[in-house]
């Protein structure tokens, strides 16, 4: 299975420094290795742009951050898969948490997404992890059994394990700079592991986990050696190609 690496921009870069950005980190991280997909999720204006820098083909992907759960139709502001796809995007994300605590959206509402993109042809990579007090609180388990239930709800068991991704992004981790130890990302892709063999059977254990949460290029590779961990999803050290193309490498 090959490692996902994940570059989440979220509300940064105009699409000239999108594409700057992104022509350099095909410059430098050259051919990607061939157990490795790179993947790069501009704002939704520099998705041409990103684009165009990947247009040479190789293992470079670009998703979307986000989208509305229709066909198409009037939710203002909102834009669906069939747009994504139209602008390259093959994968797509959904749960991230600054979506689920900043903007609210419910595990129902993250699950509907998920199936939605699923059946309109996405690849969707669903983001779960608990807040500190959760961690606190004992409920790491628990956060992490509903989080999946919901979200998977939708999906049909016999999916194509490779158009579902999981990524585990303790909350109190994402932009903080405090990356979770190692016996935490074993502990919680285990456990992630175990639900999605529940769900999907043996199939379960081919399904790429990531994990997410100040990943840099001096933390990955050790990261990315622990059991259980699939990829990377990279959001601050994703900015500069020089940074993500050593986390690419790493
Ligand atoms: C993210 O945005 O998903 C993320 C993990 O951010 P950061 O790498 O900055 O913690």
């Amino acid at each position: 299975m090959k490692k996902l690496m994940a570059a989440n921009w979220k509300m940064y870069k105009t699409a000239e420094e999108a594409r700057t950005t992104a022509e350099e980190l095909v410059r430098l991280v050259g051919d990607v290795p061939a157990d490795r997909e790179v993947l790069v999720i501009p704002p939704f204006t520099a998705l041409s742009a990103v684009a165009g820098a990947f247009s040479h083909g190789g293992a470079f992907y670009l998703g979307a951050q986000n989208f509305y759960p229709a066909e198409e139709g009037a939710f203002t502001g909102e834009i669906s898969p069939r747009m994504l796809k139209d602008a390259c995007c093959t994968y797509a994300l959904a749960g991230h948490s600054e979506r689920r605590h900043v903007l609210g959206e419910d595990d129902a509402f993250v699950g509907s997404k998920v199936e939605f993109g699923l059946a309109q042809g996405l690849r969707m990579i669903l983001c779960v992890g608990e807040k500190i007090e959760e961690r606190r609180a004992g409920q790491v388990e628990s956060v992490l059994r509903r989080q999946l239930e919901k979200g998977l709800a939708g999906v049909a068991r016999d999916i194509s394990t490779e158009d579902i991704v999981i990524a585990y992004e303790p909350v109190w981790a994402i932009g903080t700079g405090e990356v979770a130890g190692p016996e935490e990302i074993v502990h919680a892709h285990a456990f992630v592991r175990k639900i999605l063999v529940e769900i999907f059977g043996a199939r379960g254990n081919e399904i790429r986990i990531q994990y997410g949460g100040s990943v840099k290029p001096a933390n990955c590779a050790e990261i990315l050696a622990l059991d259980n961990v699939d990829g990377v999803l990279v959001g601050g050290a994703s900015l500069q190609a020089d940074s993500f193309s050593r986390i690419v490498k790493a």
